[in-house]
């Protein structure tokens, strides 16, 4: 395992003009995806990215190696469903052996997890985050456009035992959706050793605007009383979420909440679209567009130039209170 400050050989760690140190790098492998989750991608949707303009699996290796050479060593691979990428376990074997990537973990819906667990795990991948909105056949099915109920449970279940682990469950947390199941899938993430991380549904495009918002805040009172919850002692991932484990000792549950209390002071991360297009922020427009610069050739030096000529485009904070409507793409396009 490279640690980032081997790699980038002493060199200025990638910082923005507000003073945030970048250490992590979302990578999305395609904008496609074989759900429809009713938060994330308009019903109706097909504006998909060209494949011509897909970043190649060399491309995106080159790109993660020069944010690996800038002391990024947290990686993320993602979409859309990242797992429909012909060859993601060569993806991954390429990224996981890049001097300096020190966590690459991998974003997954788990619909096709049972073929692919144990060919990610020898590939190099360390760890899974799974989306899973509900344990309710019929819920998941509403949710997600597809009965996947029985395909997800697999997938899961297969990461587990591959070793994909610590396997974080991601679930969005809506009013009047799923919000009565929380408990449950609490207990059900303690009693098979997986971290849930509960989500706030984001205004991001006509679906995440269309979610039923339901604030943290009241859940986390909940659940610290359901599951004798008290704050985790050590920070756990470096993301946004806030942790809080049982007094016994039997597990984590994150809370992740960009809309009742944002954590844009401390955001540390950007979002490479299966385009090549780099987004600074999910709730801003701004980008900077590397594959132009790729597929002109540029070298090592002018990429890790231009790595850090995008990150200063990075914006203080969102503004999805402010200006809900103002994300036109949805996650799975800027790699959720
Ligand atoms: N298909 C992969 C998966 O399911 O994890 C990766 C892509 S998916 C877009 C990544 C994450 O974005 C999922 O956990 C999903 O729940 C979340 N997401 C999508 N739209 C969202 C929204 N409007 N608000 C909050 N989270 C959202």
């Amino acid at each position: 395992m490279n640690h980032p400050a081997q790699a980038n050989g002493g060199s200025r760690p990638l910082q923005d003009r507000f003073g945030r140190r970048i250490d992590y790098l979302r990578v999305s492998v395609t904008d496609r995806c074989d759900l429809r989750c009713q938060y994330c991608r308009p019903r109706h949707f097909d504006g998909y990215a060209e494949p011509e303009d897909w970043l190649t699996p060399l491309e995106i290796e080159r790109v993660v190696a020069a944010f690996a050479r800038l002391g990024v060593g947290r990686v993320r691979i993602t979409g859309g469903e990242p797992l429909l990428r012909r060859n993601i376990g060569g993806i991954v074997a390429s990224l996981a052996t890049l001097p300096g990537v020190h966590d690459l973990s991998l974003s997954t819906n788990a619909t096709q997890l049972t073929r692919h667990a144990a060919a990610l795990k020898q590939a190099g991948l360390h760890r899974l985050n799974i989306s899973l909105d509900s344990l309710d056949r019929e819920c998941v099915a509403d949710l997600y456009g597809r009965d996947s109920y029985d395909a997800v449970m697999a997938g899961i279940m297969a990461g587990k035992a591959a070793g994909l682990v610590p396997i974080k469950i991601n679930m969005v947390a809506m009013r009047d959706v799923n919000e009565h199941e929380i408990e449950r899938m609490a207990a059900f993430c303690l009693d098979n050793g997986f971290i849930l991380r509960l989500i706030e549904a984001m205004p991001i495009g006509e679906a995440g605007r269309n979610a039923s918002y339901l604030p943290l805040d009241g859940v986390r009172e909940r659940l610290i009383e359901r599951f004798d919850l008290e704050p985790c002692a050590r920070e756990l991932g470096g993301g946004p979420a806030r942790y809080w484990q049982t007094r016994d000792g039997r597990g984590q549950i994150g809370f992740i909440t960009p809309i009742s209390q944002h954590f844009c002071a401390t955001c540390n991360r950007v979002r490479l679209a299966v385009d090549g297009t780099l987004y600074l922020c999910l709730g801003q427009e701004a980008r900077f567009e590397l594959r132009p610069l790729l597929r002109a050739g540029i070298d090592d030096c002018s990429l890790d130039a231009a790595i850090r000529e995008a990150i200063e485009l990075k914006p203080e904070r969102h503004e999805f209170i402010e200006a809900p409507g103002r994300i036109m793409r949805f996650m799975s396009q800027t790699g959720g």
